[in-house]
């Protein structure tokens, strides 16, 4: 057995690896347990990174198809290369679980690769090429989530698809029947049709993304179906059946029963913790019972004193950045330093055409608080550079406080919204009003004046709307 660790992390997603980075550079003798390979979890493997890579090669095919000529270019005879797109997108995720590799071993993290299970409160059995035993002062458990299954369509890998498959078909599908317009739907469904598939998507909740503020989720969705994308609320799936390559599938939509046959359905309708194996109930660490996520108290500490669990395996929005931010917390506890997430500063990002990024509180939210609150807003339309860039939909919105002018939340439909909400983040970090947000200098001519001039229209008035 190795020399005992201050810290074990089981995982190796933007959790677990950053959580074990952290400890290392504050002195902390870390163990990283992988199960897979390569590190970097579902979200470098088969989540955020290679869908954003297809996002944008089916954004650059979409718009040589469609827009190019608006800007005087002429592509001739236009031509998809999926294997290539595919090769790409695969070597953006390799570069990127190696770079993890190589931080770990720069900042001494020992990686060990196998499944791990907890036996005792202080130690960790890596069952890989070779059976190892870890021991160690705190054991940080950080194994993610799975994409959930529905009850009555098994996943086969081949017609009934996940996420990780949808990301690597072979041939453009003819006919992808989408089940869950959430973040996945929305964007693996914008992957395939734009390189050609029909996709038809079908949700059970009456509103788009109803998390999200309403009016900007609506011009979602408008901007979606004028993109071709078939999108049915209110529609419960509820059966399917497979007949040779096709699959039907049946939703309730009212009194009506719709009837859908494709040839891949993607079911995205969530994902559920990855618990299993590792030997949780054996040590007595109290699950939800309706999530079956870990319960933490707020150091991340399971009911077990010294093992921790952070990310999709706890409370909270699923997000890679949120997880990232707990692992961080708990390396920084156990240093000795005083960790901590700002739950109400947590940027969200849909990376749909236009992208859809918030954070804060929506105006829903605002309104239900019961406190006078104001709205400004600053649409694309009118901003220089979203003009040159030929991407003028949507627009950018900034909730505040009436009476103090501080910023409550931030929300972009647009070009880049998913890079220019970094500005509402800081805000709400810095308890910023949209004063400071509207005197503060925006480079011209750039999308960001847009959120510049959003502040300015809540505090006081826009120049240049
Ligand atoms: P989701 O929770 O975002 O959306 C699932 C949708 O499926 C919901 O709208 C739900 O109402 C619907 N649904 C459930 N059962 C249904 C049924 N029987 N018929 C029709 N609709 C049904 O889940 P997801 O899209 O699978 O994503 C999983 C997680 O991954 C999310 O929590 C998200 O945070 C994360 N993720 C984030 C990003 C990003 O940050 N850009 C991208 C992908 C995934």
């Amino acid at each position: 057995m190795p020399d005992p660790f201050d810290l074990v992390v089981v995982g190796a997603g933007p959790g677990g690896y950053i959580a074990a980075i952290r400890g290392a550079q504050l002195g902390l003798r870390v163990a990283c347990v992988e199960k897979n390979k390569a590190l970097g979890g579902a979200c470098l493997n088969v989540g955020c990174i290679p869908s954003k890579a297809l996002l944008d090669s089916s954004e650059w095919y979409h718009l040589a198809k469609q827009r190019f000529e608006r800007h005087g270019i002429g592509c001739g005879d236009l031509r998809l290369d999926l294997a290539r797109m595919l090769a790409r997108k695969n070597q953006i995720v390799k570069g990127l679980t190696d770079g993890v590799a190589f931080l770990f071993r720069k900042n001494k993290v020992a990686a060990y690769h196998g499944a791990a299970q907890l036996v005792g409160k202080n130690r960790v059995m890596v069952a890989g090429e070779q059976v190892v035993e870890l021991e160690a002062k705190a054991i940080l458990l950080a194994t993610g989530s799975e994409p959930a299954p529905l009850p009555f369509l098994a996943f086969d890998g081949v017609g009934v698809v996940s996420s990780t498959e949808a990301l690597m078909f072979e041939q453009v599908p003819q006919h992808l029947i989408v089940i869950g317009a959430g973040y996945i739907g929305l964007e693996l469904g914008s992957v395939w049709s734009r390189l050609g598939a029909k996709v038809t998507v079908l949700e059970f909740l009456p509103k788009l993304l109803p998390a999200n503020d309403g009016e900007l989720a609506g011009l979602l969705h408008k901007a979606l179906s004028k993109q071709g994308l078939e999108i049915h609320l209110g529609a419960k799936v509820t059966g399917a059946k497979k007949k040779g390559k096709q699959v039907t599938v049946q939703a309730e939509h009212g009194d009506d029963m719709l009837e859908f046959t494709g040839d891949k359905v993607l079911v995205a309708v969530g994902r559920r913790p990855v618990t299993d194996g590792l030997g949780l109930e054996e040590t007595g660490v109290r699950l939800d019972d309706k999530t079956g996520k870990v319960l933490v108290d707020d150091k991340y500490q399971t009911s077990v004193p010294h093992l921790f669990a952070i990310g999709d395996l706890v409370a909270g929005p699923m997000l890679a950045h949120k997880a990232s931010e707990e692992g961080i917390a708990v390396a920084e506890n156990l240093a000795g330093k005083p960790g901590h997430v700002n739950y109400s500063a947590i940027p969200s990002v849909i990376y749909t055409t236009p992208e859809l990024a918030a954070v804060g509180l929506t105006e829903e939210q605002a309104k239900e608080n019961g406190k006078p609150y104001k709205v400004g807003k600053f649409h694309f339309q009118a901003n220089a550079r979203a003009k040159c860039l030929d991407e003028t939909e949507g627009l950018v919105k900034v909730i505040t406080d009436a009476k103090t002018d501080r910023v409550l939340g931030l929300h972009i439909l647009g070009p880049r919204a998913s890079d220019l909400i970094g500005e509402g983040v800081l805000a709400l970090e810095f308890g910023a009003t949209a004063e400071d947000i509207a005197r503060t200098c925006h480079g011209h001519p750039t999308l960001s004046e847009a959120v510049g001039e959003a502040a300015r229209a809540a505090w006081d008035k826009a120049l240049q709307a």
